[in-house]
């Protein structure tokens, strides 16, 4: 494949022109060694198209401009004029949601009404951030009289960024909007399975107005450009969202290179608690929300589901009724509410769980197979009956697959929902508030939802306890990840030593 687009269509947003280059310097331009790769529709598992793939060499390129671009002119910007790019860019995304999300939904397969909400919550993030670029301030640190010291928040410097594919558009808008306003340059790598979307908002970056080589936008493999840019010793800092086990060896290959800083945003396996005294099915709306949203391919996918003994059955009966409700099938069509896994792999890792359940004696309530012969479908799948040791409870499915179990009393719940690696996220369903706050202080995760679940927002942090991450995006604390604290001191009395 030579070109740097071609002609595709969706059925809700009619043709559009999809770039395929890597988006270096403010241009589309091909792959140093020539590779594409092909990009698969999920809903039929046909090749949409190819796109070109960056290896090591053009990583090097996209650091190169990055660096160039953090060096010069970017360095020299006003906050004011990185605030209203960030704006101009948030502008976009809306002007462009119905493209946007039509391509997120043809890549990943998410329902196009989901995808509508996805890409309105990018243009939040990026203003939000538009907004933070001239507030970010130091201070003045009294120590003694003939001292004057103060403390500047600098950027980082060039920045790489490694993002999933189940939210990809949500996720380069929560990496590139605080990396921006801080001042930083970026180099963002979309993930394999889903880098269209990327690439047409990357079209976006320059009609916003950005100068070349500030934000660069590549597509490749993990192993190959991801690892390029963990290592890279000109990387300053390595963000990443994934699996652990990815965000260990992004860990290790920032050890083992320039020490670059590392935020992780990475796995989840997440309580749902629900108490006897919650509003049960305001509770069943927001646990089938929980763990079935996005097919289930969510970080903080609400997959262990906690009901206490007294409405246990209750629950079981009017949660299965209301999850085989959801619309399973065509992401484009109007009431689907979960499309298809997004790729083979997802498919058979998700369906081997399945069977690990089965085989380990926990019953399938409802769901447990495919949905469909074509496409990567799957069934809404309850498991009950399950024990905390089973594979199915401690380990992340990353599908529509969740175990119900009861318990007894507060304290049996707070064991429970601590009782994995992970601490992304959890959530309490009552009407008492001292259950509440007594039950939410206690998780061990870093957000906890009280009678809701998903409840994301660009002001709020988000990140992960334990295994499930390091440092937190969103809201004020994700400036922390993308400046660096200095101090000056300025002596303004006479030599201390003669
Ligand atoms: P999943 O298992 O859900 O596909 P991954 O953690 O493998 O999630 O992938 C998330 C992102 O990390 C993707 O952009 C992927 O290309 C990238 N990635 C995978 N392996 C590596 C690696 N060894 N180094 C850097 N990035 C990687």
């Amino acid at each position: 494949m030579s070109d740097l687009s071609v002609q595709l269509e969706t059925p809700t947003s009619g043709k559009y022109t999809q770039p395929t280059g890597l988006f270096i310097n403010n241009e589309f331009v091909k792959g140093v060694d020539g590779k594409t790769f092909e990009v698969i529709n999920p809903s039929t598992e046909e090749v949409i198209t190819s796109v070109h793939e960056a290896t090591e060499k053009d990583v090097d390129i996209a650091v190169a401009a990055a660096r160039k671009a953090f060096e010069g002119p970017w360095r020299k910007e006003t906050p004011e004029n990185r605030g209203k790019l960030l704006v101009n860019l948030a502008n976009l995304f809306e002007k462009n949601l119905d493209l946007l999300a039509a391509v997120e939904s043809l890549d990943n397969g998410k329902a196009v009404s989901m995808a509508k909400v996805d890409i309105s919550m990018c243009a939040g993030c990026l203003r939000y951030y538009g907004g933070w670029a001239d507030k970010i301030e130091g201070k003045v640190i009294d120590t003694t009289p003939d001292t004057f010291n103060y403390i500047r928040k600098e950027p980082v410097g060039v920045c790489g960024q490694i993002i999933p594919w189940n939210f990809p558009l949500l996720m380069w808008a929560w990496k590139i909007g605080p990396a921006i306003a801080c001042g930083n340059t970026v180099v963002l790598k979309s993930a394999e399975q889903t880098p269209l979307g990327a690439l047409v908002a990357a079209g976006l970056i320059k009609e916003a107005g950005f100068p070349p080589g500030v934000i660069n936008i590549i597509s490749g493999f993990g192993k190959v450009a991801g690892a390029a840019i963990a290592s890279h010793m000109d990387v300053d800092k390595v963000a990443f969202t994934g699996s652990t086990v990815v965000g260990r060896q992004i860990m290790k290959a920032a050890a083992g290179s320039n020490l670059k800083k590392v935020t992780l945003e990475l796995g989840g396996k997440s309580p749902n608690i629900v108490f006897e005294d919650a509003d049960i099915d305001n509770a069943i709306s927001w646990v089938n929300f929980g763990i079935f949203f996005n097919h289930g391919q969510c970080c903080c996918a609400g997959s262990r589901i906690y009901v206490q003994e007294s409405i246990y059955d209750k629950f079981v009966e009017k949660f299965k009724e209301r999850a085989s409700k959801n619309v399973v099938g065509d992401p484009f069509a109007k009431d689907t509410f979960q499309g298809p896994q997004v790729s083979q792999v997802q498919f058979d890792r998700i369906m081997n769980y399945i069977k690990e359940g089965k085989d380990a004696g926990a019953k399938v309530e409802i769901g447990g197979t495919r949905k469909g012969d074509k496409g990567y479908f799957i069934e809404p799948t309850i498991f009950s009956g399950v024990t905390e040791d089973m594979k199915i409870v401690q380990e992340e499915i990353f599908g529509p697959v969740c175990s119900i179990s009861k318990f007894k009393d507060k304290e049996e719940a707070i064991r429970v929902g601590n009782s994995t690696t992970y601490g992304l996220a959890a959530a309490v369903h009552t009407k008492n508030l001292n259950t509440a706050i007594e039950v939410s202080n206690a998780l061990k995760a870093g957000t906890v939802w009280v009678n809701s679940y998903n409840t994301l927002h660009h002001q709020m942090p988000f990140g992960g306890f334990k295994e499930s991450g390091i440092g937190r995006e969103l809201g004020e604390a994700a400036l922390d990840n993308y400046t660096q604290t200095k101090t000056v001191s300025i002596r303004l009395g006479d030599a201390l030593f003669g």
